[in-house]
């Protein structure tokens, strides 16, 4: 097996003297040097073809002896020198102090096709971060990340990737509903790959201890390596990475908004300096369109997380980071300007969304209302989200009373859409369908474009149980099917209709469908 070993982070940032495996605080470095754990029996589950492809590496590696050993933390590859990254972050809100990579062990950087890629381990063992923990992941939530970060890149969502899945066999006790009722459950690694694994909570942590100088090494190297298109270091190009970092955080959060997809968890460390969705812990996706719904249980009682919250801590987060690099900067006001026209850019990408999602390409200024209006009627009775918009593309502009019949599928409660809520359906078809009028596509031209941002399938709560209960039986077959069917979102795939259908009633209120914890 032969990787393309580029390493830069460990090599061009300070590091933490201390090499002993014991948990602290680690100040004045970037981070630690570890060693993966050594697992009982690794077993591989799956692997990305797509990943591979991307690292160099072919079929014929993954039947290696290397290749098992390497990505599940058994060897450390030659040339290298595996390590966790010291970072900080805002917990719900407050400042949690050092976190760090309590559970993601960095193996390299490698560089292939032009591209730099870090692969990292999670659940490879504890770590200086591990705090009160164990390093360890659970086969439940690596399957999760699996299969939904890989799915995420097919759906056109900047995000981080996995190249593969395996248990470690090793037996990991968890907590799973914080209930006091700890059980084993299978432990498993999952190795994912980024450009960079850096988050907010990377430049917090300095900032918070008045570290400047290790501030400014870690902002020089990530614009020199991450965003060398801003030129060298200076206070111009500082604001520029800002607003860039800004920029690519918006982005990232209207192609969830796009998906229906929920994070779950937008706490400061789990924000990507490079704007893409990371750390995928308890995270759903929509099925009733509700814009105040998350699948966090731990985030039950605010909510703040909620679906229709998003954009909002994207923004508050984005100030974290603006108080962060401020001591570079020392002027709040080219800072406070970013963060206002991320409220504009906001509701304007936001509209341009939502335009291309109901399949306009011109614009209307009714378009707003017409918007929102679709908003309203989403909330009247529980409509699902991914079925509404993918069957909307059948609609004709010349036939507004088909309209709610073409959506019907998507009604969880068929028989609570009568009276009022069937008129104000009525309405908003007629609306829609004069306003499809405007445009210069025909129904089936529309159709096919309005098909290319509403996607079939998605990873809905109850599919990836599925897989996990099957999983948790030695049967992994699900994981390929899914892996498989999630790789052409978009397309027609008549093979998987079985999966465009709404969430069965036995998931509506089942732990791992609807509802997630952080233990994993
Ligand atoms: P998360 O909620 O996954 O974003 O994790 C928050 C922090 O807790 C991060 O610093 C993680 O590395 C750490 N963490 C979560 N689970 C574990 C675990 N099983 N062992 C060690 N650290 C963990
Ligand atoms: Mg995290």
């Amino acid at each position: 097996m032969k990787l393309n070993i580029k390493d830069k982070f460990n090599k061009k940032l300070p590091s933490d003297p201390i090499l002993e495996n014991s948990r602290r605080q680690v100040s004045e470095a970037c981070f630690s040097y570890v060693t993966p754990k050594q697992t009982s029996k690794a077993e591989l589950l799956h692997v990305s073809p797509e990943m591979l492809e991307n690292l160099g590496l072919t079929e014929a590696d993954v039947r290696t002896k290397d290749f098992l050993n390497i990505f599940t933390g058994n060897q450390v590859q030659e040339n290298t020198k595996p390590y966790a990254m010291c970072y900080g972050g805002h917990q719900f809100g407050n400042w949690a102090g050092q976190l760090g990579d309590g559970r993601a062990i960095n193996l390299c950087e490698v560089e292939h096709n032009g591209k730099n890629w870090a692969l990292q381990l999670k659940g490879a063992g504890e770590t200086p971060y591990s705090r009160t923990a164990d390093g360890l992941a659970v086969l439940r939530s690596s399957i999760r990340e699996y299969l939904c970060s890989e799915a995420m890149f097919h759906l056109g969502v900047p995000t981080t990737r996995a190249l593969s899945l395996a248990l470690s066999g090793d037996e990991v006790l968890r907590d799973f509903m914080y209930d006091g009722n700890s059980a084993y459950e299978k432990g498993a690694i999952v190795c994912r790959t980024a450009e960079s694994f850096l988050r907010f909570g990377n430049y917090q942590i300095f900032a918070a201890r008045q570290d400047e100088k290790n501030l400014t090494k870690l902002v020089d190297y990530t614009i020199k390596y991450h965003f060398p298109h801003l030129g060298e270091p200076s206070k111009n190009s500082y604001l520029a990475f800002f607003k860039e970092v800004a920029n690519r955080t918006l982005k990232m959060i209207i192609h969830w908004q796009r998906v229906g997809f929920v994070h779950g968890v937008m706490n400061t460390d789990n924000m990507s300096i490079l704007g893409l969705t990371i750390d995928y812990g308890p995270y759903g996706w929509l099925e009733g369109y509700d814009y105040g719904w998350t699948p966090n249980t731990t985030d039950r009682q605010h909510k703040r997380y909620r679906y229709g919250n998003q954009p909002n801590i994207g923004l508050w987060n984005l100030l974290q980071l603006a108080n962060a690099l401020y001591p570079l900067i020392e002027e709040a006001e080219p800072l406070e300007a970013i963060l206002n026209q991320y409220k504009k850019d906001f509701d304007k990408r936001q509209l341009d969304m939502m335009r291309s999602k109901l399949g306009f390409l011109m614009k209307d200024e009714k378009d707003q209302l017409l918007i929102q209006d679709l908003e309203d009627n989403l909330h009247l009775t529980e409509t699902d989200m991914t079925i509404f918009f993918r069957d909307l593309s059948n609609v004709k502009k010349e036939e507004p009373s088909k309209g709610l019949k073409i959506v019907y599928d998507a009604f969880y409660k068929p028989d609570e859409v009568v009276g009022n809520i069937e008129k104000r359906w009525g309405d908003w078809f007629a609306t829609y369908t004069s306003r499809l009028q405007k445009e210069l596509l025909s129904d089936e031209e529309r159709r096919l474009k309005m098909n290319q941002v509403n996607p079939k399938y998605v990873l809905r709560n109850y599919m990836a149980q599925l897989a996990i209960d099957d999983a948790d039986n030695g049967d992994y077959k699900l994981i390929g099917e899914l892996f498989q069917m999630l790789k052409k979102p978009y397309d027609e795939q008549p093979q998987y209709q079985k999966w465009f259908v709404k969430r069965p009633d036995w998931a509506r209120h089942k732990v791992g469908c609807s509802m997630l914890s952080c233990s994993s």
